[in-house]
């Protein structure tokens, strides 16, 4: 069982693809309030969780709220697929700003896993090339992701993702 050490009072970013269990491993870790989702503000912004067009408006909300967070010193978790290095850069720059570490934590299921539960999925509808997509972007700068500011990067595949346990650290 991997125990995962995570700054108390930091940023968390989960990367993942779609379908890889960011969410639901936030959800057994985390409180609701800790976790800060993409998914929730497009809803929040559009009606529509899947409305790609409130992708900017989710994210200025999400980062004007980590921002308050790491403020108040709070843990704060972002659930988005953050696949891409620029979209980790600014949640490392974010906590920077406010003098928090910044952790990682990658959901490396494997590619047919992801497939196979995105097609099981009811509450979204992935398109295939949307996933290649992401997994293409992730792929693309996961052996650099040590280098991007991260105080520590776990790599979970999807049996350590069920049965990790989280610890926090001063
Ligand atoms: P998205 O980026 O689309 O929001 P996600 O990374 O948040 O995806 P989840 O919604 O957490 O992914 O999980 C996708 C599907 O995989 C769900 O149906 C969930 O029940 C299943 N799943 C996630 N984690 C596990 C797990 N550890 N064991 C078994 N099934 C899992
Ligand atoms: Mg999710």
């Amino acid at each position: 069982q991997r125990v995962l050490p995570v700054p108390a009072m930091g940023l968390v970013v989960l990367v993942g693809v779609s379908g890889s269990g960011k969410s639901t491993f936030a959800a057994r870790h985390f409180l609701p309030t800790q976790v800060v989702s993409s998914d929730a503000y497009r809803g929040v912004v559009s009606d529509d969780e899947n409305d790609q067009s409130a992708t900017g408006d989710a994210f200025d909300l999400v980062h004007r709220i980590v921002g308050k967070r790491l403020r108040r010193g709070l843990l704060t978790v972002v659930d988005a697929t953050n696949v891409q290095r620029e979209d980790r850069g600014q949640l490392v720059r974010l906590a920077k700003e406010h003098d928090v570490p910044a952790s990682a934590i990658v959901l490396d299921a494997s590619d047919g896993l992801v497939r196979e539960r995105t097609r099981l999925r009811t509450d979204r509808d992935i398109e295939p090339d949307a996933l290649a997509r992401q997994q293409h972007d992730l792929s693309r700068g996961r052996a650099q992701l040590d280098k991007e500011g991260f105080r520590r990067v776990h790599v979970l595949d999807a049996d350590e993702a069920g049965t990790a346990v989280v610890e926090l650290e001063p």
